[in-house]
């Protein structure tokens, strides 16, 4: 191969990883999603300048406002992300309405953790492949900084795995909202920057402006969202207690489930993953679990999925403290 084709055929490369910035399938069918380990530079650029952002902060300074606007996006979207990305779009925990359905998709969508059926379909795999070598955020099989946040910056993971979301397929917003998947988080973005040049402008008491509205309410509320979300994916199959032998390292981390509002009994989830809630007990913390019994007191969500009494009894690990996460003892079936 020439050295002009060689400039040409990385040329094009680089206009496509750009292109999907604005639009995650463009030129989708080049990707060969068997060559797991390579970073895409140039998509991953707005994710870089995300993190980067955050610095931003040295200069625009902080309001009581800005950070409570922030911590609140932070909820709401980790509710967002816990209760519809994963436990509705990924298990179907529970039941909802095309209007609720979509709109909590976009809230997801807001958190900058790609579309809903993206998410759902590599959470999927991660439960169909748990720790094994395809299990494409697993700690054991490729560390941790992989599991953590490099998986997600891979050509091979950027696609949407469509063969296991067939079920979402038929929804055309849902697809819209999935192939467009930066339009929402950039009209966040605007949305806080603009609010904030109004509380300058109306209410100059409050002390902030429209630059520290968007580092504040975006940037950094979003950054620590997206990490707080991927412990899971790695913290959370490296530390912690098991209670159920799953072929997985999975584990339950009290520090984590509070941090996700109730994502951190990893391991009770990977025991059942189709249940509504995810701490099993009343002791153990689970606020998205709270959250959607509220919401159903409203009907905006409906038919939580319960854990069987013979599921909790099952696959007991007796001395759940080992501590390399294996069953210290004969485990009850
Ligand atoms: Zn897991
Ligand atoms: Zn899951």
């Amino acid at each position: 191969m020439s050295g002009d084709q060689d400039s040409n055929i990385s040329c094009s490369r680089w206009i496509l990883s750009i292109s999907r910035w604005f639009d995650s399938e463009a030129g989708i069918d080049a990707i060969d999603i068997n060559d797991d380990k390579q970073v895409d530079w140039f998509r991953i650029v707005p994710l870089i300048g995300m993190h980067i952002a955050c610095l931003g902060v040295i200069r625009v300074g902080w309001s009581p406002i800005a950070v409570i606007t922030a911590i609140a996006l932070y909820l709401v979207r980790m509710f967002a992300i816990t209760g519809f990305y994963h436990r509705y779009f990924s298990h179907r925990a529970f039941k909802t309405n095309r209007f609720w359905q979509f709109a909590f998709g976009i809230l997801g969508n807001s958190s900058v953790q790609r579309g809903p059926l993206w998410w759902a379909a590599h959470h999927r795999h991660h439960h169909r492949f748990a720790d094994q070598r395809q299990d494409v955020h697993s700690p054991l099989q490729h560390g941790f900084w992989w599991s953590h946040i490099g998986w997600m910056t891979s050509r091979s993971n950027f696609p949407t795995r469509y063969k296991y979301v067939k079920d979402w397929e038929s929804y055309p917003e849902l697809r819209w909202l999935n192939r467009y998947d930066t339009v929402v988080p950039i009209l966040l973005a605007v949305s806080l920057f603009v609010f904030g040049k109004f509380c300058e402008t109306v209410h100059p008491e409050l002390g902030t402006s429209g630059p520290q509205m968007l580092v504040w309410g975006f940037f950094i509320s979003t950054t620590v969202l997206l990490h707080g979300t991927v412990t899971i994916n790695s913290f959370d199959h490296m530390f912690g207690r098991r209670r159920f032998d799953t072929p997985d390292t999975s584990r339950n981390n009290v520090l984590l489930s509070l941090l996700t509002l109730g994502e951190g009994w990893h391991n009770n989830h990977h025991h059942y993953p189709v249940a509504a809630r995810q701490g099993f007990y009343w002791w153990e913390i689970d606020i998205t679990y709270y959250l959607l019994v509220g919401l159903s007191w409203f009907g905006i969500v409906r038919d939580l999925r319960p854990v069987p009494v013979g599921r909790l009894a099952a696959n007991r690990i007796r001395n759940s403290n080992h501590a390399d996460g294996r069953p210290a003892s004969k485990t009850t079936k």
